[in-house]
């Protein structure tokens, strides 16, 4: 029987992978710090005799490199994420982002254990280009902006893992996540919808910020986790980047407005300039759509749900838990 080891698997992406595994008949190991994870998430999994979780943290190397060897594959999610908890925490974001990835690398070597590194979108950086391609180039802002700090500290752990592969042969991939959406995300460090939707049903103000004009393309968890479980499932996804994400492209102001019109809420929308939101000088990306073609040709990846399907789920989720 595969064991799995998710690291950050009680959180919102790692909580509906391990549900992937087990409903396959696999084994989950999670190991989590419940930093940004939360118990909650994968407290139902406890009662399946092939779950198995440790609250600690991946920095703790004996324990670390005992589950990496007990384990066939790794799937290595912990990390800091969220604009607003690497804008305010980015001593904790950069330390824990390069050299959780560094343990979990090591270790994965000395037992010779299939890896999964979960990167993002944010190394493509601000870059313009129509759609993005893993082979595109990055374009960075400057060190005095620690937005730039969490995109770096995502770009480092990939050079490591295209050098682990490259150097010592480790069956490793990495999966470029862009805006994920589900239930169970939580809005606390930044995710805008979940945000929205919170906002809307309290009939509090929607906040958006900048002009609104930036776009995005929102994929639904139950599209992505299975992809990843794919990748590592692979045999030919060693060695590579891969783009997961969606192609539906919205505005954030028309996102609001959707958000608006799917929960019939009074809220008024209110435009936030981004010092305002974040801090002085904070730089956003205007657009950021993935190129699927190299997930598509791998393993036939099309997203089946769209934004409709993600914010009916969101509201549905969020709409049970009001009081
Ligand atoms: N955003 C917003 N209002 C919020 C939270 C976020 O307008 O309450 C904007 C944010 O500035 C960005 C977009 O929504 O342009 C997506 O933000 P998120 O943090 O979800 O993901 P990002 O794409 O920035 O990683």
């Amino acid at each position: 029987m595969t064991t799995n080891l998710i690291t950050g698997g009680a959180g919102f992406i790692g909580s509906h992978l391990s549900e992937i595994l087990l409903d396959k008949g696999e084994k989950v190991i999670v190991l989590d710090n419940l930093s940004t994870g939360q118990f909650s998430n994968i407290a139902s999994l406890e009662e399946n005799p092939n779950f198995e979780v440790l609250i600690d943290d991946v920095g703790n190397e004996d324990l670390t490199e005992d589950l990496i060897r007990k384990s066939d594959r790794v799937f290595h999610l912990a990390a800091s994420v969220g604009v607003r908890l690497v804008i305010e925490r980015p001593t904790e974001c950069l330390t824990n982002n390069i050299l959780g990835t560094d343990i979990v690398l090591r270790y994965a070597c000395r037992y010779r254990k299939q890896v999964l590194i979960a990167s993002t979108s944010e190394v493509y950086g601000k870059s313009v280009n129509q759609v993005f391609n893993e082979e595109d180039d990055r374009i960075m802002g400057p060190t005095s902006k620690s937005r730039w700090g969490y995109a770096t500290s995502k770009a480092v752990d990939e050079f490591l893992a295209l050098a682990y592969y490259e150097e010592k042969h480790l069956p490793v991939v990495i999966a470029r996540l862009f805006n994920t959406v589900g239930p169970r995300q939580t809005g606390r460090y930044g995710m805008v919808i979940p945000n929205f939707v919170r906002q809307a049903l309290k009939g509090e103000p929607i906040t958006v910020f900048g002009d609104g004009s930036q776009t995005r393309c929102f994929a639904h968890v139950r599209d992505v986790a299975p992809a990843l479980a794919g990748l590592l499932a692979h045999g030919g996804a060693f060695g590579k980047v891969f783009n997961v994400g969606s192609q539906e492209e919205i505005s954030i102001l028309d996102l609001a407005k959707k958000v608006v019109e799917k929960t019939g809420s009074k809220s008024e929308i209110k435009v936030i300039p981004y010092e305002e939101a974040y801090s002085a000088g904070f730089e956003d990306m205007q657009r950021r759509v993935p190129d699927l073609s190299r997930i598509h040709a791998l393993l036939g990846y099309e997203p089946k749900h769209d934004l409709e399907d993600i914010l009916e789920d969101v509201i549905a989720e969020q709409g049970s838990c009001s009081p």
